[in-house]
């Protein structure tokens, strides 16, 4: 059985005419006789409006309750592409997170798949049915209802087709592939054929909005073929793979994040465990961070600066003011207007030079620096916001991507 998962993103199953457009794709795969199975995200901007609607009865409301409501989202998609199947005469059944067998753990907002049970989806595969699947959630050991995070029903497609052994996972959406900037920003952005694994999560975390950073992850893990690729045109999309072929190319992408927030831990004890402190009360919130820097500041004391997700900070900031006296700091100072910029190209790993020409571009067009990252793969800087796309084209331009 040659099974193919197909995910189609909030855009492309908006409304009813996107529907029958989706329902069209999937009939194709099914008369070329494939077992498709098919992951659907909620309708159009239907997680804000939930988001929305929770905030004015409780803005503080419970995290299970949150999930209880925002998995509603992908319930109605998966009912309503299900039915426009129907009404075209083909074996069509949706199943939710839980009747699909996914298990999550506990963490409400941000869980993760720990396990499918994929007797289910095979059972109905069996009898020749196209299978819909709600994406974005799952069940944990409580049988309470989780959510996989903003953009989780990229991971949902994946972690079927891996559990499913798929031949092919594509993420229809309503780009037409990856491309080496983002197309609004850089006008001559160019589609790229294939991006390795490694170069799609870097991207992917650093603020290209095309794939969860997380089903990225997961299709390395597990090596699923995966492709990006546009629910209405029928053009070639973007392959995400193993090894690049273009291992030559320095740069592949230039990506910027402009929801990052900066806190500084000032006039901190010099004294040792006030870094591991710091970290450990964020990570039990489950706060991710990214560019840390500490420096030395007057007289016994140290400032540790460090970035975050816009989304975390207020939870950030509580937590560590809670702590203040705890962690013999004097003060936090958090900065909201910044961005960060980054590029992305295996070919960095090997070659000199790259870091100098990034540096180079933004100098030329006059823009400050405030940190540096580096990594094998990838080059970050914390600029002003104001200035992000000023750079992300200035870089853009510096390296030849067009
Ligand atoms: N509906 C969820 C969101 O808007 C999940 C998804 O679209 O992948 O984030
Ligand atoms: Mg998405």
């Amino acid at each position: 059985m040659d099974i193919i998962v197909q995910k189609f993103g909030g855009s492309s199953v908006a409304d009813a005419k996107k529907l029958g457009n989706v329902a069209g794709r999937v009939i194709d795969a099914y008369n070329e006789g494939q077992s498709v199975v098919v992951v659907v995200s909620a309708q159009g901007d239907t997680t804000d409006d939930l988001l929305e609607k929770a905030a004015e009865v409780n803005p503080s409301a419970s995290k299970r309750e949150m999930d209880v409501l925002l998995s509603t989202g992908e319930q109605i998609s998966m009912s309503l592409l299900a039915m426009t199947i129907e009404k075209l005469g083909y074996p069509v059944v949706s199943l939710t997170g839980w009747q699909a067998g996914i298990v999550t753990n506990s963490k409400y907002g941000k869980a993760r798949i720990k396990s499918i049970n994929v007797e289910r989806i095979i059972k109905e595969l069996d009898s020749k049915r196209i299978v819909i699947v709600a994406g974005f959630q799952g069940l944990n050991k409580y049988d309470d209802i989780t959510t996989l995070g903003r953009g989780g029903s990229d991971t949902t497609a994946v972690a079927l087709a891996a559990g499913l052994h798929a031949k092919a996972c594509e993420i229809y959406t309503d780009v037409d592939g990856v491309y080496t900037a983002d197309p609004r920003i850089v006008k001559n952005a160019k589609k790229l054929n294939d991006i390795s694994y490694d170069e799609m999560l870097e991207l992917a975390s650093l603020g290209a909005n095309v794939l969860q950073n997380r089903s990225v992850e997961m299709a390395s893990k597990y090596n699923v073929k995966l492709e990006v690729k546009s629910s209405f045109e029928k053009v070639p999309g973007t392959l995400i793979k193993g090894v690049s072929k273009v291992e030559k190319m320095l740069v592949r992408g230039v990506t910027k994040d402009d929801n990052v927030v900066l806190l500084s831990l000032v006039n901190i004890e010099n004294t040792p465990g006030k870094a591991f402190k710091i970290f450990s009360m964020l990570a039990k919130e489950n706060i991710n961070v990214d560019v840390i820097l500490q420096s030395i500041g007057r007289g016994d004391t140290k400032d540790i600066t460090f970035t975050i997700d816009e989304s975390n900070a207020v939870t950030a900031v509580k937590v560590l003011n809670d702590n203040l006296s705890m962690l013999g700091a004097q003060s936090i100072e958090c900065a909201r207007n910044i961005s960060k910029v980054s590029v992305v190209g295996a070919g960095m790993a090997s070659n000199p030079g790259v870091a100098s020409l990034m540096f180079e571009a933004l100098y030329d067009v006059g823009i400050n620096i405030n940190m540096i990252s580096t990594s094998e793969i990838k080059i970050s800087v914390l600029i002003d916001q104001k200035d992000s796309e000023k750079a992300v084209r200035a870089i853009h331009d510096k390296f030849n991507l067009a």
